[in-house]
């Protein structure tokens, strides 16, 4: 059984909240949530929180505060609710006891007494002789029925298994990227559906969940792939339709490996800590394993959840490139305008110094630096090492060695006397304190002096901004205090040129 066609789109993101969440994950979460969108469909968050050390509440927070992060907004789960609740699978003990009712009804499982040892004695010696091991025996199958429910009202320990159908064939489905996949019948155990102690095997967990929220189609990763022949197997005992599947692979490192830890940044939170920006990682996220067209490459969230579609999700492995992460960081920097990068930029802001009272103070200030940095950012994370000159008041506490030697110490480069000639164009009150004026006197003394440009203005440069590769020099200068310049000019010409 399929879904009819014209069923309401209804998906779901289940992570496991064993830790942050990983890039592979977002994506699939990206996949989901675009797909949701692009249908005028449900996207559901629910928490595969089964395993009791690794799930912790922490852990929770984690992968709905980068969900949050990356504006991937549920439309049912924690914290939102929904009538398909509750989103936690260990607030669903109910509905599994009940699916387990209704397999048993309709004959689909049976109990099996075997004790682990028999079956581990059973499969060490399958496993010494040729053909090995081969799945379950079936010893319980056929039990009689009488027997089987006196032996549970006698308190026998016992675990509920699935009734692989005699003669089911091939377990065959298409999936919306895969295509036709099939698996032969003969792999598919009478596998556990509920464990000794009453609890659900994570596949019977994840179908009964699925189903019972209405889920109309599983996107998630192909790691899964192999369990879905036993979901197939699940659906079918329990009499419900079997949702569209749509694996996606896997997202490789440039050396072709998995990506991990190892290649660096793998969490969606380590992305957010070394400053990109939610809608550039959306935006690449999105593009590793689907296209709009083949060559579009920015593609804003409003496109993408119009857009998107499983059809143009392909089945090859994607490959993170993290130079491309960067040049399309760079530009949403450049087109985010000054407010929202103020915003952004409060983490690395308040390393240099900044606090929230004086950004909301002196806003103009904060605005101010964006066209100084908005084309030479790739990451917010390079604010601090690029802007720290404007956190330094009257002092600069050192001057980098190189731009010292480079430029105020270069024979004849006659730095001390373009310093007093900038100088003196720069503590004259009656001119404004704006950057073209300030500039086109400059220039004016520099021609007077017979300096060129490059020769008249490093030395302020590295006098005002500590190096001689600050951002524009004269928007850089009218960001700060007349006073603070003056003192700063002082400071190098008593520092280097004695006074
Ligand atoms: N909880 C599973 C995971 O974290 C996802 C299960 C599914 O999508 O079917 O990998």
């Amino acid at each position: 059984m399929t879904n009819t066609p014209d069923a309401r789109v209804r998906v779901r993101f289940a992570p496991s909240p064993t830790g942050r969440l990983h890039v592979g994950g977002a994506r699939t979460a990206i996949y989901n949530w675009a797909f949701a969108r692009a249908m005028g469909g449900d996207f559901i968050l629910r928490i595969e929180d089964t395993d009791p050390e690794r799930s912790t509440e922490e852990n929770v927070q984690v992968i709905l505060n980068a969900m949050k992060w990356l504006g991937l907004n549920w439309d049912e789960g924690p914290e939102v609710g929904g009538d398909a609740g509750p989103y936690f699978q260990t607030e669903r003990t109910g509905t599994y006891a009940e699916a387990l009712e209704r397999m048993k009804a309709r004959g689909s499982v049976y109990p099996c007494f075997c004790t682990k040892e028999s079956l581990d004695a059973k499969r060490a010696k399958a496993e010494a002789e040729e053909g090995g091991y081969a799945g379950y025996d079936r010893t319980c199958r056929d039990l009689d029925p009488a027997e089987a429910a006196a032996r549970i009202a006698a308190g026998e320990p016992h675990v509920w298994r699935l009734r692989v159908p005699e003669g089911r064939g091939a377990i065959e489905f298409d999936d919306a990227v895969y295509g036709h996949v099939s698996f032969p019948a003969e792999v598919m155990d009478d596998m556990i559906v509920v464990r000794t102690d009453g609890s659900p095997t994570y596949n019977f967990a994840v179908v009964c969940d699925d189903a019972n929220m209405g889920i109309t189609h599983v996107i998630r990763g192909d790691d899964h792939l192999s369990n879905t022949p036993r979901q197939i197997l699940i659906y079918e005992a329990l009499g419900f339709d079997v949702p569209t599947f749509a694996h996606l692979s896997m997202i490789l490192g440039p050396d072709g490996k998995k990506l991990s830890k190892r290649h660096g940044a793998a969490s969606v939170e380590e992305f957010c800590e070394r400053g990109y920006l939610p809608d550039a990682m959306v935006n690449f996220l999105a593009l590793l394993g689907w296209s709009l067209d083949g060559e579009t490459t920015l593609i804003d969230r409003e496109t993408l959840c119009r857009e998107f579609s499983l059809e143009r999700v392909t089945k090859k492995d994607a490959v993170f490139d993290e130079t491309k992460l960067d040049w399309m960081n760079g530009q949403y920097i450049k087109e985010m305008g000054a407010s929202a990068w103020v915003q952004a930029s409060l983490p690395w802001l308040f390393e240099l110094g900044a606090t929230a009272e004086d950004v909301a103070a002196r806003p103009e200030f904060y605005l101010g630096m964006y066209p100084l940095v908005a084309e030479r950012l790739q990451r917010l994370d390079e604010i601090p090492a690029k802007l720290a000159f404007l956190f330094w008041g009257a002092h600069v506490p050192e001057f980098d060695e190189k731009s010292v030697a480079k430029v105020l110490k270069k024979e004849g480069a006659r730095a001390d006397e373009a310093l007093r000639a900038c100088r003196a164009v720069l503590a004259d009150e009656s001119r404004p304190w704006e950057a073209a004026s300030l500039e086109e006197a400059c220039r004016a003394e520099g021609e007077r002096l017979e300096l060129k440009p490059k020769l008249l203005f490093q030395p302020l440069r590295v006098a005002v901004c500590g190096n001689m590769v600050s951002p524009p020099l004269f928007e850089s200068i009218v960001l700060l205090p007349r006073a603070d310049v003056l003192a700063r000019i002082d400071q190098v010409t008593e520092e280097v040129f004695g006074g």
